[in-house]
């Protein structure tokens, strides 16, 4: 089937996120969304994430697009470790205090010194609000891993390089962009996404 492109705004101001998303969006469904970014549609508003989880962050992030006209989409990520009580969790960005990836890592291992458990997961919370009030879309992908006791690996971001992925014996700094989007938390959550917006759209047959 084919369909007209639709505009959608992601919540985010930097041009690099709004590419990798569009690519991933298009790798997931075909050339069906053009993402703009808040800059494009000329939403200036700083947006004020003060959401307790990744999802309520999304949300509140999406609706500031949404007000654009044009369906809002926004993303929320982090990194959760259970034996820290779910510790950084929306946290994640400034951890340490400031948006510092080496101080963030540095605390994360302070605060893992002597704890067995070093399981930890990436969470991401996709959230697509519809100007016209309908539903919104929710999706969340995750990936699991563990946390080493020294970075490895000059790729990625963020905690990136101490985060150990055992199915590929490496961590998410040691892999390609596309190896880590094909098992990431942000790679899942678009791949769920797709699959919402294609049933939402009629793109795809409604199985559930
Ligand atoms: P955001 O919501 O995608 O901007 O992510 C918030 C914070 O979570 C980032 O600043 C990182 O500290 C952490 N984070 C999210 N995704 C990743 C990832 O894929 N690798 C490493 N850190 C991540």
């Amino acid at each position: 089937m084919t369909m007209e492109k639709k505009i959608v705004v992601l919540a985010s101001r930097n041009k690099g996120k709004v590419a990798e998303l569009q690519r991933l969006l298009t790798a997931a469904l075909g050339d069906v969304i053009e993402l703009k970014s808040l800059d494009d549609v000329g939403i200036t508003e700083e947006i004020e994430e003060n959401g307790t989880t990744f999802e309520e962050n999304a949300f509140i992030k999406a609706k500031v697009a949404a007000g654009s006209g044009y369906p809002g989409l926004a993303d929320d990520s982090g990194l959760v470790v259970p034996a820290l009580n779910m510790e950084p969790g929306v946290y994640s960005a400034r951890y340490a205090g400031n948006h510092d990836d080496k101080a963030n890592n540095a605390l994360l291992l302070k605060k893992l010194e002597g704890v067995s458990n070093r399981a930890a997961a990436f969470i991401c919370s996709l959230v697509m609000v519809f100007p016209d009030g309908s539903a919104p879309i929710r999706a969340v992908g995750a990936v699991e891993g563990e946390i080493l006791l020294h970075e490895r690996g000059k790729g990625g971001f963020g905690y990136d390089p101490l985060f150990w992925y055992d199915p590929a014996g490496k961590t998410l700094a040691e892999m390609e962009a596309d190896e880590k989007n094909a098992i990431s938390h942000r790679g899942n959550a678009v791949r769920v996404f797709a699959r919402k917006y294609a049933k939402r759209m009629g793109l795809i047959e409604d199985d559930d």
